[in-house]
Parts: structure tokens; C-alpha cells; sequence
């Protein structure tokens, strides 16, 4: 148990029906007596182990009223941090939460980190790693397909998979020490190839996960795609089709001067990130020259490049000149406005000179073949993988490359094993894959990383 009280605004701040004061540690009910005055049960402190009491929040000060309050007890160990937690459930106005927190602080409770909570709940063994990580994912899902990857990961079904991984890791280190120990040549031959047999047959699974982690991390963190093309040829009118459709939320990004929002959608419960860039058109960052509407750094950070054409205006030189630019990134070329025309004589004139290209057909302003182009946008995200099946998949960078230091540990196992190297500095290399993987878990790992993944936390959680 760690020995102090954390306290913080476990609620956004702004007018709300309520909000939240958390506070976790061992003085949390002494804390609470200080301030909280109940009518009925005088003798909540004694008597209430688990539950909810009515009363008010009192300033001892001067015994003035703060707010009227229900308060929730959860002791040790039966709590989310497993130490004695009160959460106070104030009105949620600015006023009464920032004094009833101050009254907290002032009673003996610190101000707690970024992720605290869910930092104690992983040191007192609540939690694992991965799920304290994924707290953070349900709380930012922006597609109930996110949601549900996100609550698997907290339910434990991701640690399921790493420690059963972890298992067969452990049972062939088992083997290679066994062989150490007991030497016996022709044993020691056929067991050792069995052993690598298996070991490559680990690392075929390990790759098959980190590939779909590609997938996974979109899930997380979105899809980033940018609708280029000449002016007037109907980006906003796509853009405005999509967000009236499928808008899922909005987020403003921090810290941009230009206000740019991001606006998400939901294409087949993918969340795909949409960059409103309209505001980039007055300024200078734009690849005006070639009459793009679009920064080029958009561009090139974006997972898929819509580029638009439209029936009037054709393909023109300039269309070629970013096309040439872009044509190895994802890129789906849209030919928009076909309720005024065909645009077969464009496929033609694009199809001559680019080989494959994805082209999708519509009108952004009759809402024609948007349905297209969506099939288009989700069979990147998959790229021919069955969609979104019950397993559960990587989707935090993190774990990702903890992943492949365990192909690169396994690969030495292998090389080991090929070169005749005494087995006692293969059962280290074996070992070390077996330690990584349990990075993802928090089984080994080290200070300096659980610091760096509760400061991303927002305060309260
Ligand atoms: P942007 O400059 O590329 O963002 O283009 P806008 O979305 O502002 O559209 C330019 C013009 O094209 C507007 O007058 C739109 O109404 C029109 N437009 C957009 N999409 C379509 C479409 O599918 N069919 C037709 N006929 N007109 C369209």
C-alpha cells in the first residue's frame, strides 16, 4: 500500500448534473469525516463498508454548507485502486467542485498525477499493464468497434493471449535447460530441432499479430485521410456529405492556432480521422502553386489519399503532377460529380497512365456511390484480412514494438541453435524473448516505462 492520500477532479470541468471528487489512499475516510456531515447515519465512519450516503459537504472551517453531496465508500481492497476510495458526488458546477476539492486537499489528501488511480489499481495488482493501458482507450474510443477492442483489452483478454504466449516460451526454455542439465546426445539432436521448429513456428504467429496491429492501432487511434484535389472540384461537398452521415465526434486539437478541427467518422466502425483544412486555404502553407487545396504536410501524413477529380473540369496537368507525387501512397482517386456526366473518358485518359489504381465514381452532392467509397476506405484498413473478428488484436504502438524485440530475441534463439552455439547462451536468448513479452503485461518491466504510460492519463483517472 502506498502511503498517501491522492485526490483530484475525477469529472470534466464545466456544468454538468454532477461532478466528481476521487479520492484514494488510506486516510480517505479520515479525510472524508473532516468534511462531510450526514443526517441520518451519524456513524457512517463505523459502520458502512460499501455504499452510497446522502449529506453535505461542510466547510469545518466555519461550518458553512459547500454543497449537497452523495457520497460512495468503497474500502480496501474492494475498490478500483484497492485502498479505501471516496468519491464525492457534488453538484457539477466549477464553484462547488473546486471547493469541495480544496476543502480534500486541505484535509490531508495531495493533488494526484495523471493516471494515478490507474497507476495504484496496477501497483496494488488490480490491473495488469496492458489492462490499466487500455483504460485510457476506452475512455478516447471513437467507434463502438474501438469500444469493444478497447473493453477486451481491459477485460483481460489481451493478457490472456501474452501470458499463454508467454507459457509456451517458458515450456521450451523448460526443454533447452532439461537438455543442459542431462546431456545425452541423440536426445539432445532431436529435441533441439523440435525446439526450433517450434520457436519459428512462434515467431510465423508473433508477425501475424504485429501485422494486424496495423489494423488494431486504427481502431485506436483512427484512420488519417485527406481529401486533395483542385479547388471547386466538391472536397467540402464530400466532406459535408460523410459528417452529415456519419459524424461520430469532434475533437478540438490543443494548441493549434488556425483552430483546425478534427472531426471523426464512422465508415463500418472504423474511425476515420477527417482534417478539416478549410482554414489553410488563406494562408501561405498551401501547394498553391499547383492550385491544391490542401497542406502538402497533410498529405504526407495521411494513412489515405482521396484525390479528386470532377466530370467538368477532367484530368489535367495538374492532376498528374500530384498524382505522380502521391501514386505509391494509399490513394483512391474519386470522380466526382457524375450527375452532370460519365467520366469514363477520365478513367480512360487516368487509366492509360497509371496501372491499378483504385477509382471510385460519385456524386457528393446526389449522394451517389458513397457507399463505394466506403468499401474502398475499409478494405485498406484490412487490405484483405477478415474484417474485425472476435480475436482479440494488437492496437497500442507500445506493444507493438515489444513485439518485435521478441521476433528479434527469437530469431537469435534460431541462429543460435543453426550455428552450434552452447545451448546455455541459447536458453538466454530464449529466456530474454520470454522476459520482453512480458513487457506488455507489466510482468517485467520498468519504472522509467510505467512513468512514461500514466503521464498520457488524464487527471482524475
Ligand atoms: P471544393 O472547392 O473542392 O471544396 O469544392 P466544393 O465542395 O466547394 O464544390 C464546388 C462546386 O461544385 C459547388 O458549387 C458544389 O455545389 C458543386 N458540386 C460539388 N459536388 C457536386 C456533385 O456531385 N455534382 C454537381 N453537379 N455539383 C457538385
Amino acid at each position: 500500500m502506498l502511503e498517501d492520500t491522492i485526490a483530484a477532479i475525477a469529472t470534466p470541468l464545466g456544468e454538468g448534473g454532477i461532478g466528481i471528487v476521487r479520492i484514494s489512499g488510506t486516510e480517505s475516510i479520515i479525510i472524508a469525516e473532516k468534511i462531510f456531515r450526514s443526517l441520518k447515519e451519524k456513524d457512517w465512519v463505523k459502520n458502512l463498508n460499501y455504499g452510497l450516503i446522502y449529506g453535505y459537504i461542510v466547510d469545518p472551517f466555519n461550518n458553512s454548507i459547500v454543497d449537497e453531496v452523495l457520497l460512495s465508500v468503497m474500502r480496501a481492497p474492494n475498490s478500483y485502486t484497492r485502498e479505501n476510495i471516496v468519491e464525492i458526488n457534488c453538484h457539477g458546477g466549477l464553484v462547488p467542485l473546486r471547493k469541495t476539492f480544496e476543502l480534500v486537499l486541505n484535509s490531508g489528501a495531495r493533488t494526484a498525477e495523471p493516471g494515478e488511480f490507474t497507476k495504484r489499481a496496477f501497483l496494488n495488482g488490480r490491473l495488469d499493464l496492458a489492462q490499466a493501458e487500455s483504460v485510457i482507450d476506452v475512455i478516447r474510443a471513437k467507434t463502438s468497434d474501438s469500444l469493444s477492442l478497447a473493453v477486451k483489452q481491459l477485460e483481460g483478454k489481451l493478457s490472456e493471449k501474452i501470458s499463454n504466449m508467454q507459457d509456451k516460451l517458458l515450456y521450451l526454455l523448460a526443454h533447452v535447460e532439461a537438455v543442459i542439465d542431462f546431456p545425452e546426445e541423440d536426445i539432445e539432436a532431436s529435441t533441439i530441432e523440435k525446439i526450433k521448429a517450434e520457436i519459428k513456428d512462434i515467431i510465423k504467429e508473433i508477425n501475424k499479430w504485429i501485422e494486424l496491429a496495423r489494423a488494431g492501432k486504427i481502431y485506436r487511434e483512427g484512420l488519417a485521410v485527406v481529401i486533395a484535389g483542385k479547388p471547386n472540384v466538391g472536397k467540402s461537398s464530400l466532406l459535408n456529405a460523410l459528417l452529415k452521415e456519419k459524424r461520430a465526434i469532434v475533437t478540438e486539437i490543443p494548441g493549434t492556432t488556425r483552430d483546425a478541427i478534427e472531426e471523426y467518422i464512422n465508415i463500418k466502425g472504423i474511425p476515420v480521422k477527417i482534417t478539416d483544412t478549410a482554414g489553410l486555404r488563406e494562408t501561405g502553407d498551401t501547394v498553391e502553386k499547383i492550385g491544391v487545396q490542401i497542406s502538402k504536410e497533410k498529405i504526407m501524413g495521411a494513412d489515405i489519399i482521396l484525390y479528386m477529380l470532377d466530370v467538368k473540369n477532367g484530368f489535367t496537368d495538374v492532376d498528374c503532377y500530384v498524382l505522380d507525387e502521391v501514386i505509391n501512397r494509399n490513394l483512391i482517386v474519386i470522380i466526382n460529380k457524375i450527375d452532370v456526366g460519365s467520366g469514363i473518358e477520365i478513367i480512360n485518359n487516368i487509366s492509360n497512365k497509371y496501372e491499378n489504381l483504385e477509382i471510385v465514381q460519385i456524386s457528393a452532392l446526389k449522394d451517389i456511390g458513397l457507399d463505394l467509397l466506403e468499401d474502398a476506405i475499409a478494405s485498406f484498413v484490412f487490405s484483405g484480412n477478415a474484417a474485425a473478428s472476435n480475436e482479440i488484436i494488437i492496437s497500442n504502438t507500445r506493444h507493438k514494438s515489444v513485439l518485435k524485440r521478441v521476433v528479434y530475441n527469437l530469431q537469435d534463439v534460431i541462429e543460435g541453435i543453426e550455428n552450434a552455439m552452447p545451448l546455455d547462451i541459447v536458453s538466454i536468448d530464449l529466456r530474454n524473448a520470454w522476459e520482453t513479452l512480458g513487457e506488455i503485461t507489466g510482468s517485467s518491466v520498468t519504472e522509467d516505462i510505467i512513468d512514461k504510460i500514466f503521464k498520457e492519463f488524464c487527471i482524475g483517472k
